[in-house]
């Protein structure tokens, strides 16, 4: 191991300054602050509004990196398109309703929908049930009707759910009669515009709860009483007196499958060995009005890859290996772009030596410090962790293995799109520079991006690299 580590590290301090002295011009000198702003303020702009995978704003994000990668010079991954389309499926709500005799309720301003799973065109009587008090409910009869209940928080009903539940409702509508404010708290956190997007088809469960908050004055208006009369009630035989309502409801969703795309391009080396360098382009979308920029999370690292693929695909010389260069869809939603690329490799000719993948590289994680890079994969891979450290030798970033060593992060080899590789054996290294307070919040913006640091980083990435695709150097069989 010993002998091997020296050699390797003889042969790749010769490589990296031949190349250095060779062409005089060290290609990754035409990388500047200026460029990777010009990426990352497209990839995390308004327009492309979080990237949330399948959405519009995604394929926009796939559609500037294609260009990005033509104008590289990149051969498309499979020679006839850079797209590679996989397919998911989506959930999102239908037109919900509530009908009274005397009212239709508008979803969202009249009232909220809380349950996971659909509700069934449903019209039955509705009960009152005060605030679910056992002396209520225990001697009325609520099965298959929707029983309407007081609370005081619409945080922690579920325990009266579940009593509710097992007397048989097939819903719960909801009030909080003392706080006439509250119904607009808990309508500005739940967006029930959100597109719900997964790998496996949604299931719903048949049982789920399903909670239908309403404001007090509904109450008043469905059963002609006044809150103050209503609160009162505390025993069946006085609740029996309130004679029930009918009450319609649905909440359908819309069940469809979605196509979404990894970006793939290659420069062409002299055998199909190929190194991949992997970023994931998707971010968390929009939820409500807020936009998830992601600008480091990972805007930072798509720029990374954009940046390395016009710097490598515009120098002359063929490499000894290919060199893949994978902007990946899916990633926030369980790394699902990465593992579609993995599953699919083998029916491509690559034969891949290892993956560099690059997630959130633009941020320090705290006050005060710079100049450092956390890679991920070190214990497991130490001939690449070498390697990296040798390129480093042209950086002189400091090298921090917390992410290594500190438990209470958790292992984050599972944590981003190097997991692909690394599950089918592939040797990965992981280059991220660490959490921060506006990880995965709106407030992940652009402005806070430390250009010069990150420009540092990716020419660690580069040398890094360009190791690798050296058969003398790094030969993996
Ligand atoms: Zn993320």
């Amino acid at each position: 191991m010993r002998t091997f580590f020296t050699c390797i590290i003889f042969i790749a301090f010769t490589a990296l300054s031949a190349q250095n002295t060779a062409t005089q011009v060290d290609p990754v000198n035409s990388l500047t602050v200026d460029i990777l702003k010009h990426h990352l303020s497209v990839l995390a702009s308004d327009s492309l509004n979080g990237r949330f995978t399948s959405s519009e704003g995604q394929k926009k994000a796939a559609r500037y990196i294609q260009s990005e990668f033509e104008a590289a010079g990149l051969h498309p991954y499979n020679d006839t398109c850079f797209y590679q389309p996989y397919t998911l499926w989506s959930w999102k709500w239908g037109e919900c309703t509530l009908k009274s005799k005397h009212a239709s309720l508008t979803s969202q301003n009249d009232f909220l929908f809380l349950s996971n799973a659909p509700m069934d065109s449903t019209s039955t009587s509705c009960v009152f049930v005060g605030f679910g008090e056992d002396t209520i409910i225990n001697d009325l009869d609520l099965k298959d009707k929707i029983a309407f209940a007081f609370t005081n928080s619409y945080s922690n009903y579920y325990s009266l759910a579940y009593r509710l539940k097992s007397k048989g409702v097939k819903a719960i509508i909801l009030t909080n009669p003392n706080d006439e404010k509250a119904y607009q708290k808990i309508s500005s956190r739940v967006d029930f515009d959100r597109v719900n997007v997964s790998k496996a088809k949604p299931f719903f469960s048949k049982t789920a709860t399903k909670v239908f908050i309403v404001k007090p004055s509904f109450a008043k208006e469905l059963f002609g009483k006044n809150i103050a009369a209503l609160k009162k009630i505390e025993t069946s035989k006085d609740a029996t007196k309130i004679s029930e309502k009918i009450i319609s409801v649905h909440c359908p969703v819309i069940v469809e499958k979605v196509k979404t795309e990894n970006v793939a391009g290659y420069i062409k080396g002299k055998t199909n060995e190929t190194i991949v360098l992997s970023a994931h382009y998707d971010h968390l979308g929009k939820k409500g009005d807020n936009i998830y920029y992601g600008a480091d999370d990972n805007a930072s690292g798509t720029t990374a890859l954009l940046s390395l693929a016009k710097v490598i695909g515009t120098q002359n010389e063929v490499p000894d290996r290919n060199i893949l260069f994978l902007a990946t869809s899916g990633e926030e939603l369980g790394l699902l772009g990465a593992l579609h690329f993995a599953d699919e490799q083998s029916k491509l000719p690559f034969d891949i030596k290892a993956n560099l993948n690059i997630d959130m590289i633009g941020r320090n994680d705290s006050i005060g410090k710079s100049n450092y890079i956390y890679l991920i994969g070190s214990k497991e891979y130490p001939v690449l962790d070498s390697l990296c450290n040798i390129a480093n030798q042209a950086v002189n970033l400091k090298i921090d293995y917390g992410y290594e060593t500190n438990s209470s992060f958790g292992n984050l080899l599972n944590l981003s799109d190097h997991y692909a590789f690394h599950k089918q054996g592939i040797p990965v290294l992981g280059f991220f520079n660490g959490l921060h307070a506006d990880y995965h919040k709106p407030t992940d913006t652009i402005d806070k991006i430390e250009f010069e640091e990150m420009l540092k980083r990716i020419r660690l990435i580069y040398y890094t690299s360009q190791l690798l695709v050296d058969k003398e150097v790094f030969n993996k069989n």
